[in-house]
């Protein structure tokens, strides 16, 4: 019978009846990347789980509204990166249009032609992780 090894870093496990189908030992990084490849899979199979999760980072996005402000300051490489792979997905689409806004005002009607951000909302009002750009063209203004 061979030896079961830890799947993170391949430590041997220890060998124990109690939890007969164990494969990541018990150290804090690999039960961290244990968590986190579970919650990667819930994620892909779960709808439900999957809006649950967006909802709830939602909602500590709005309760810590600062937080991503001051991380920028404090880390400003990754500030920096972020803005040039902003630069080159904006240069990838086609009309090289500007990041949506997240609070955007209420449109004006008839909507004015552009690049829309298009997202599937369910019955509360949540938006689904899926979204699509669309590019809306007036043809005729009333
Ligand atoms: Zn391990």
């Amino acid at each position: 019978m061979g030896i079961k090894r830890c799947l993170a870093c391949g430590d041997p496990l220890p060998l124990n009846s109690r939890i007969p189908d164990q494969t990541y030992c018990s150290c804090q990084e690999c039960q961290r990347e244990r968590r986190k490849l579970w919650q990667r899979e819930k994620k892909l199979l779960d709808p439900t789980y999957r809006e649950a999760q967006a909802c709830a980072q939602r909602a500590w996005a709005e309760r810590h509204i600062d937080y991503w402000h001051r991380y920028r300051e404090q880390h400003p490489d990754y500030a920096d990166r972020n803005r040039s792979q902003q630069r080159v997905r904006n240069a990838s689409q086609r009309s090289g249009s500007p990041i949506a806004k997240m609070d955007a005002s209420p449109p004006t009607l008839p909507l004015p032609s552009g690049t829309y951000r298009l997202e599937l909302k369910n019955a509360e009002g949540v938006a689904k992780m899926d979204a699509y750009t669309v590019e809306i063209t007036v043809l005729t203004t009333a």
